[in-house]
């Protein structure tokens, strides 16, 4: 390796950074400045400069690297060890459990026995980690040169995302969606919280911040039906996600802010995504578990896998991990434990309380935290799957009158190939909070031109249904199908739509696991204090701003993990600053106070009109009134400072 930087050894023998990047610089650390001791980027410093491919410091051609896992998280680390490590893809091999790649991604079924997704595919432009992997991995559809990227591209940059009926209620009615809804306190509520430090949030809840009101705004019923939050989950979490998507806050209402895939995740992201690495030598070792792993801690805390024992068809074998080996685990799972149903039959769950927390992923993650904390505590996320469930239906649909009158609450003609809903429509008088959702079709690429395929999901899974007198985890599909019915007003068409329409449904006692409330310590490090060869991705381990529930946080998981792990002179940005851009922040402010000018916006704009920066304020100017309103204010003001000086000055005598 020595010999591919000899004509620049000066300068690296140098360098305080050569071999010594700090691989996930915190952007709410750091204090950005020009000066003679800075060379590197600033933390959240997004964009082509990262593109760089690092000089390695040494050679992985004898390493192998095993990846626990072959969800997007386990799948963009072998991507990362390729493109950035120059690992040979032959040296890597993926343990996965199931009988298919993609873990939570997943797409599957056919128009006769019904189509299941597990989950929709609400996704934002600035997944950088996200984009920086799916400009690389060639097309489904178009030719050679074109990327994943290119193809995502094409579609959105000319069909955009919007929802004309993001709420309806009493019976398929549509409301007045316009609105945030938000007071003046709930809205300072919100922006104290966006004030606060992470470490003052420790296992608090959405409920213990936030007032009833909040509760009942429209805000809120977009938030959580958008993202799958409850009022018991993690206040902290709910925090980062502001902070993450402010840029998104005014697309909130009519869901304008999203971007989605053409088809399912799984045949737009997985497939494409394991053909290229499987084109690379990387070898997929499927229907394997992970039960253990033997780790060597010496007493200056290093820690080092030996060896992991898998089980293989019920045959235990055991890997042995070499001294120039690497290991890899997603650590836990929100789809693990999944429990199906069909029209007729209800899903039948395997697990409660008592029993949660056995299968793979969290298994081998509670093994792991049993051998140091520095594992974090699994238990936190899977110990009340009451407070994490939640299920969704997949509906395979033939024209019906449930077809119908999807008809009028999409934006273009549901077989048109263009955007449908736009994302979800939600019920606010629904005792489930059901939503449903028809992305653009056909959302499979086999699927026949008279089908559609609907998402249907809901967050209450406590209460009996408005029209089905039962929670939703003991209906079957058709059970569903009436409830949706009765919400849409076309129960007395229950028959036709249940004749054309298959159901199936999916019970997921860890979804919203993540979410649970958690602190400082529960989650571990993606690569564990002391560890030398283990690396943790997913959905479970610290970053420093991301946020869960996202492909784009999986595979910034995936990079840091490559990267750290390598030591690579490469660093992974923080989150997309949008936070930090004034435009956004009072583009947000306006936003949250449902369009109307916020504090101070009547003096901004005297000041900025006419200059170069004046187009940054949102909005129309504010009307008459208001300027009055804010020129009174200005005046008062002005004597109250003048009033504290002569207070002052008397003072000083
Ligand atoms: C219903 C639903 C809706 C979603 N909506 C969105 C959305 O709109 N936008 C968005 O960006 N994201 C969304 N997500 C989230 C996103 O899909 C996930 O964050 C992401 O797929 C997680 O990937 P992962 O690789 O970290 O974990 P997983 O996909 O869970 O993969 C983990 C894999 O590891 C395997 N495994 C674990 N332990 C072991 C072991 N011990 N031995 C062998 N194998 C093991 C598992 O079988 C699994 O295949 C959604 C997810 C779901 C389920």
């Amino acid at each position: 390796m020595k010999d591919t930087t000899k004509h620049f050894d000066k300068v690296l023998n140098a360098s305080k950074f050569y071999n010594n990047v700090d691989h996930q610089p915190d952007a709410n650390k750091d204090v950005i400045h020009n000066g003679p001791e800075r060379s590197m980027p600033y933390a959240n410093q997004n964009g082509n400069y990262q593109r760089n491919r690092p000089v390695l410091n040494k050679s992985f051609d004898n390493s192998k690297f095993y990846i626990i896992g072959s969800g997007i998280a386990g799948l963009s680390t072998a991507y990362y060890l390729i493109r950035d490590g120059q690992v040979p893809g032959k040296n890597i091999t993926f343990i996965e459990q199931l009988h298919i790649e993609g873990g939570s991604m997943d797409g599957s079924g056919n128009a006769e026995d019904g189509y299941l997704i597990r989950g929709g595919r609400e996704m934002d432009m600035t997944y950088e980690n996200f984009w920086d992997l799916f400009q690389d991995i060639p097309a489904v559809e178009l030719p050679h040169p074109y990327s994943v990227l290119d193809e995502y591209r094409l579609l959105n940059d000319n069909d955009s995302n919007y929802s004309k009926s993001r709420l309806i209620s009493n019976k398929g009615v549509v409301e007045d969606f316009s609105k945030l809804g938000l007071n003046k306190k709930d809205q300072l509520a919100l922006v104290k919280l966006l004030l606060k430090n992470k470490e003052e949030l420790d296992d608090l809840t959405i409920d213990d911040y936030f007032s009833d009101t909040f509760k009942a705004s429209n805000f809120w019923t977009f938030w959580r039906t958008m993202f799958a939050f409850e009022q018991w989950h993690s206040l902290l979490e709910f925090k980062l996600y502001m902070h993450r998507f402010l840029h998104d806050l005014d697309g909130l209402n009519d869901l304008s802010a999203l971007v989605f895939p053409k088809y399912n995740q799984f045949d737009t992201f997985i497939k494409p995504l394991r053909n290229f690495l499987v084109s690379k030598g990387v070898q997929i070792q499927l229907n394997t578990l992970v039960d253990d792993m033997n780790i060597e801690i010496a007493a200056d805390g290093t820690k080092v896998v030996k060896s992991i024992e898998t089980v293989q068809d019920g045959k235990d074998a055991q890997i042995v991990i070499g001294a120039e080996d690497y290991v890899i685990v997603t650590t836990g799972s929100m789809t693990e434990d999944s429990a199906y149903g069909n029209n007729t039959e209800a899903p039948i769950q395997k697990i409660d309380n008592a029993t949660s927390g056995n299968s793979a992923g969290w298994k081998l993650w509670k093994n792991l935290a049993a051998k140091s904390e520095v594992f974090g505590r699994p238990e936190k996320f899977c110990g009340d799957i009451e407070k994490s469930s939640w299920m969704s239906a997949t509906l395979t649909c033939k024209p019906s009158a449930f077809v119908e009158k999807l008809k009028g609450y999409s934006v273009n003609d549901p077989y048109s190939g263009k955007t449908v809903t736009g994302g979800i429509i939600t019920i606010t008088d629904s005792n489930w909070l059901m939503s449903f959702t028809c992305n653009r079709q056909p959302h499979y690429p086999t699927q026949p031109d008279d089908i559609l395929v609907i998402w249907v999901y809901a967050l209450f899974m406590d209460k009996d249904g408005n029209y089905v007198k039962k929670a939703m985890p003991e209906c079957t599909g058709n059970d569903i199908l009436a409830e949706l019915c009765y919400h849409l007003g076309i129960e007395d068409q229950l028959d036709n739509v249940i004749e054309n329409t298959k159901v199936r449904t999916a019970f997921m006692p860890y979804i919203t696991s993540m979410f649970m409330p958690r602190a400082k310590g529960d989650r571990p490090a993606v690569v564990p204090e002391g560890c030398t060869n283990l690396g943790l991705v997913g959905q479970f381990v610290e970053t420093n701003n991301d946020v869960v529930f996202t492909m784009e946080s999986s595979v910034r998981t995936a990079r840091v993990a490559v990267y750290s792990l390598l030591n690579l002179n490469k660093q992974v940005p923080d989150v997309y600053p949008s936070q930090y851009d004034i435009r956004h922040l009072l583009k947000a402010t306006k936003a949250l106070n449902d369009g109307e000018s916020f504090v101070g916006e009547g003096l901004l704009r005297k000041i900025m009109k006419g200059t170069y920066y004046e187009h940054i304020i949102p909005g129309n100017a504010i009307d008459e009134n208001e300027e009055k309103k804010e020129t009174f204010i200005q005046e008062q003001m002005h004597k109250f400072h003048d009033w504290m000086d002569h207070v002052r000055g008397k003072l000083n005598k």
